[in-house]
Order: C-alpha cells, then structure tokens, then sequence
C-alpha cells in the first residue's frame, strides 16, 4: 500500500509527546477562552482563572461541557475571544436540528483548518496529479470553501462545482477527468440513478476517489458506491463547530476514521450518565479546538455517536481512529419501545442488492401503536418483474428489519428516482407521530 503523509513529523509521533503537546495546548486554550465572557464564566464557577491551573487531562475533565445551545446563546459573539478585525471569516451551522450557530475564524484558524484537510486528502492518497470536484455546498456550509481551500494547498485541480444540476455536475465530471469528487453519500448514490437518463456511462469518466461525509451512512452504503462507480470510498467527518471537515479522515487502509489529535482534544462520554466511557466503550463524542483563536470550544459535546478503535492503523499514524458515527444521540427513534437509530436501518437495507439508492423511514401513528413504513427505491429491472416477486421483496425487507433489529415495518416498494432528492444532507426521517 502507498502511504502519502502531508506533514509526516505530525502525523507519526510519539504517543507520549502528542499528549505532552496536547495538555500544553489545552493550558493555552482555557487562557484564550478565558477572553469570552461565556467561558469567563463558566471557568469562574469551577475556580479556573489561568491555564496554569490545568495540570492534568483529569483537571480539564472537570469543566462542564459545551453544548449547541450554549453557543446558539451567544449568538452572535459572545464566544468570540479575538478582537473583531483580527476575524478573517465566519461559517455556520447548516441547522439540522435548530438555529444555526456562528463559528469565527482568524487567519491562523483558516490556515490551520486548510492543512488538517491537505492532510486529509493526503492520507487518502490525493496528491497535485488530482482533479477535485467539490459537489458540497459553497457558502456558509463549511463543506465547500474548507475542503476547497485544502485541496488547494494540496495542490489539487479544484473545480467549485458546489451542489445540484445533477446534469452539470456530470457534464464537468466528463469535460475535465475528474478524478476526486468530494459529495454526501446520499447524493453520489443520486448521480448514479441519473447516469443513464442523462446519457452517461461510466467510461466517460476518470474517477478514482471520493470522499464523502456530512450525513450517516453504513458500510454497505460505502460498499454500494464502490461498487456502482468502481472507485474508492473514504468518510469524512467534521462539524461546523469543530471548523467543519478535517476532524476525521480515514486513510487508505478505510479502517475507521483517524481523528487528528494535535487539533482536538478526544473524549467519549456516556451521554445520559455524563461520564466518560471506559476504553473502547460506545458513546458521544467531545472534542474542544485545541488551536483555535477565534472561538475556542473546550469539551463540545458534538452528540454524535462513536467509539475509539483499539489498536495502531497499518499507516502507522499516532491519531486514534474512531468508528463511523452511528447516529446523533438526540436521532434515536423509538418504535413501539424499541429504540432504534436510522443508521441500523440503512445497513440492513442497503445490504440487500435488489435495494436501489434512495430510501425514506416513515413514523405514523396507528390507533395506540406506532406504525414504521420503510419507503425504497429497487433497481429498475426488478420493477419490471412481476408482482409477486416485488410482494416477496417487500416481505424479505420486512423480514431482514425484523431479525436484525425487531422493527416490524410496512415496506413500500419505488421505482428508481421516484423519491425526493437532497442536494445537501439527505432528509430520510419523517416522524409523523403526533408530539406529546
Ligand atoms: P448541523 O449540526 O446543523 O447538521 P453541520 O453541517 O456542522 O451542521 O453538520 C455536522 C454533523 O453532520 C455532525 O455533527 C454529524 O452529525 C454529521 N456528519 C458529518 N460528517 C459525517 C460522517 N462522515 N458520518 C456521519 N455523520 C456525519
Ligand atoms: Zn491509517
């Protein structure tokens, strides 16, 4: 295997110097949080008035964690921690689940997050010889401009597609040899479908990579896109609070996510008892922006779901690898007292050839009880089948949910491209369960 390090002195170290590193940073990151007055405090209350005070991880594990609506609070500044004109930048959350919230970044911010991502695309095997279509929205979503501006120091080719026009992107796919294309999960699986009503085929294209991230997606959905396009997948992971992509990468070994521990701070916790997870253990990932001037975030709890796999990486890089992220703890669904995460969903279903690209996960209430109708898109040549082999599809996704996670859902059969399409992150959840 070719192993490409962008920074190898940062990326291969000593275990005990990363840590040693880490704690001198987080001494300075109270220091620069200490600047805002949310954080003033906030550490006030805990009886922190310097860095100085932080002499081990387990003094800053005493710090009551950040959460989104601590920063929705401060909208708009009150976690800036820098003098306004010393600001070069702000990005924002796309607001999944709320208001959005608003992240500054310095000079220093930008260029720091630029080299996580040439990093990034590095460890995935990228180098200048690459082309990069970046299908990820440009504008206050950090998807576009953060991985555009580190492909650029990468010294990739960056065409700033951005998202939709399915149509374009494939003309520029073609027009320019593409190589790389950087695109949610849901959205490469939508290109495909459109390959053939566009008059495409695959040998119009040079594509070799691309890296996908931004929603949850299983292993089968990464093996899906391998397949369909004959290329290679990596999971990007980041958040727009943690700067956006370039928290966690995975390298060409595609076992788990490195997560990039000179820039932050790693913690799992469990999310209803607050303490952190033994060793291994699944739970929420924390992290706080160990470099970050403009607004510097000790332990944010991100809500979404990990663990930290054992073990060293085959690249030989010191930065621990986390496990693709099961779901948010807030998107757990729970179905008649059965607590289920979408992402169990997907898996069982996308494992399933006949299963085509897209699919909805449907809540209703029925009398008392709670009814899941799974909708899917299957391939179209199975819908030219007859009925009663489309009725024992159904029934064998019926059955597959309920062996594997006791669901007992209504499973309602698509043709290919009959379900909405999200250019962005994919909406696959509509609860219609009336709230109490
Ligand atoms: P919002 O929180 O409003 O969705 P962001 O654009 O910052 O705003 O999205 C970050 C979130 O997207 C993460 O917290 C995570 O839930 C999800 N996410 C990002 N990358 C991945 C990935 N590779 N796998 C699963 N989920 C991801
Ligand atoms: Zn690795």
């Amino acid at each position: 295997m070719n192993i490409n390090f962008y920074n190898k002195s940062d990326e291969i170290m000593d275990r005990g110097l990363l840590e040693k590193k880490q704690l001198e940073k987080i001494r300075s990151l109270v220091n620069r949080a200490l600047a805002t007055p949310f954080y003033k405090t906030l550490l006030a209350d805990v009886g922190i008035r310097n860095g100085k005070d932080i002499r081990s991880f387990r003094d800053y594990q005493q710090i009551p964690f950040t959460q989104k609506d601590d920063l929705r609070k401060a909208f708009p500044s009150g976690m800036l921690a820098i003098p306004r004109e010393k600001v070069i930048r702000l990005h924002a959350s796309s607001g999944t689940t709320g208001i959005p919230t608003v992240i500054y970044h310095s000079k220093n911010d930008i260029d720091n997050w630029t080299d996580l991502l040439a990093r990034s695309l590095a460890a995935t095997g990228c180098t200048e010889q690459d082309v990069l279509q970046n299908m990820m929205s440009y504008g206050l979503f950090t998807g576009g401009l953060g991985m555009h501006y580190g492909a650029e120091r990468l010294g990739m080719m960056v065409i700033p597609a951005s998202a939709g026009n399915t149509q374009r992107q494939l003309n520029m796919l073609r027009n320019f040899a593409v190589t790389v294309v950087h695109a949610t999960p849901s959205y490469l699986l939508h290109i495909y479908s459109r390959l053939d009503s566009y008059g495409f085929s695959l040998k119009d294209f040079n594509l070799k990579k691309a890296m996908v991230g931004a929603e949850p997606h299983s292993e089968d959905t990464r093996k899906k896109i391998e397949s369909l396009f004959k290329i290679d997948v990596y999971n990007s992971y980041g958040l727009s609070e943690m700067n956006g992509p370039g928290v966690a990468f995975e390298c060409v070994y595609k076992t788990g996510m490195h997560l990039w521990e000179d820039a932050y701070f790693m913690e799992i916790i469990n999310p209803d008892t607050l303490e952190p997870q033994p060793e291994g253990g699944q739970g929420e990932l924390v992290l706080s922006t160990l470099n970050r001037e403009a607004t510097p975030i000790l332990r944010y709890r991100t809500r979404d779901l990990t663990s930290i796999l054992p073990g060293a990486c085959e690249c030989g890089r010191v930065h621990r690898r986390i496990t693709r992220i099961i779901g948010r703890s807030d998107d757990m669904l729970i179905i008649n007292g059965v607590n289920v995460f979408p992402s169990q969903i997907e898996e069982v279903i996308m494992r399933m050839p006949e299963v085509g690209t897209n699919y909805q996960i449907v809540l209703e209430k029925k009398g008392s009880l709670d009814q899941i109708i799974i909708k899917t898109e299957v391939h179209q040549g199975i819908f030219n089948d007859n009925t009663r082999e489309l009725n024992q599809l159904s029934k064998r996704i019926a059955e597959n949910l309920k062996t594997s996670i006791s669901i007992n859902p209504k499973v309602e059969l698509h043709e290919p491209g009959q379900l909405p399409v999200y250019e962005g992150k994919a909406k696959r959840v509509f609860d219609n369960r009336e709230k109490i």
